[in-house]
């Protein structure tokens, strides 16, 4: 009898330690990750048995979304300014039986050479008024506010349009300034050249989290695509939607123009990802993840769970 018990719980054992291995051996895993500042990857993780995966990089917190059965996909995206150096993405699979699988991805990010201007102007052109400086607070809140609480789903779907058909002004995105001898911050959109009054469309679906008149920024209205994923259109001179409003891919959010600090007409297009400023460009070409359609309704009602 006593034997018997034995071989029955060796024969769990080996039951169990079999199953946990057949989960991690079905999994396909991204390989390494080359990534140049300001440039987008996406990645996959695909197992017959993978219920869920999430991901780490840094600070931040990775999203990965499923596009099928036992398929996901993320995107990481390197800062404009991040500092080229060798990084570990952390991935953790949950099965659908509850085994937790990870797995270290090596991401590189690599130095690109930007465009860099220098320019003088009057040292009173800096001068701020305590108005203005409270302006500026108010907008930099604003914008903080909105990108420390992204929403978890992800509501774009591949692939991603242009907000205006105009081409981007040369090197624009990443372009380094230099003022009165003092480097300033990156710019860290892409700036294209639509005239005034142009229709401003939304890249892809998501939900207004910003819409309002800035002292730098102008007009502008910011879209949660879901998954840490933000666009901005700034200096419109007029906005056409309000704030929690959800919207499709091309909506009119509101007019060209060339409002706040600019010196003319422009849509400056900017986009974050779990809080690297990237070339909204990328979206454009690199972004192939999660190509069923959603409907309307859907949209609505996973924004109706929160
Ligand atoms: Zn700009």
């Amino acid at each position: 009898m006593r034997r018997l018990v034995l071989l029955a719980s060796l024969t769990v054992a080996l039951v169990a330690c079999a199953a946990s291995m057949a989960a991690g051996d079905g999994i396909l895993w991204p390989e390494p990750i080359d990534l140049l500042q300001g440039e987008l990857s996406e990645f996959r993780v695909t197992g017959a048995d993978v219920a869920a995966v999430e991901g780490v990089w840094g600070k931040e917190k990775i999203y990965l979304h499923a596009d099928g059965p036992g398929q996901f996909s993320g995107i990481l995206g390197a800062d404009v300014d991040a500092k080229p150096v060798l990084s570990k993405l952390r991935l953790i699979a949950k099965t659908f039986t509850g085994v937790e699988l990870r797995k270290m991805v090596s991401v590189k990010v690599k130095p690109k050479s930007f465009a860099q201007e220098s320019f003088n102007v009057a040292p009173t052109f800096d001068r701020m008024t305590p108005e203005t400086l409270e302006e500026i607070r108010r907008e930099q809140a604003a914008f903080a506010r909105v990108f420390a609480a992204p929403a978890a789903d992800r509501w774009w779907q591949a692939p991603f349009v242009r907000p205006v058909p105009h081409e981007a002004s040369a090197s624009s995105f990443g372009r380094r300034r230099i003022i009165n001898g003092t480097p300033r911050a990156p710019h860290s959109g892409m700036d294209l050249s639509a005239p005034a009054g142009t229709e401003v469309a939304a890249t892809n679906h998501g939900k207004v989290v910003l819409a309002g008149k800035f002292f730098f920024a102008g007009g502008s209205v910011v879209l949660d695509h879901g998954g840490s994923l933000f666009t901005m259109y700034l200096h419109l001179s007029e906005i056409r939607v309000g704030e929690g409003a959800m919207v499709r891919k091309g909506d009119v959010l509101g007019l060209s123009g060339a409002t706040g600090r600019v010196t003319g007409a422009h849509l400056h297009w900017g986009a974050r990802l779990a809080n690297a400023r990237v070339d909204p460009l990328q979206l454009l070409n690199k972004i192939s993840g999660n190509p069923q359609p959603l409907r309307r309704n859907e949209i609505r009602a996973s924004e109706m769970e929160k």
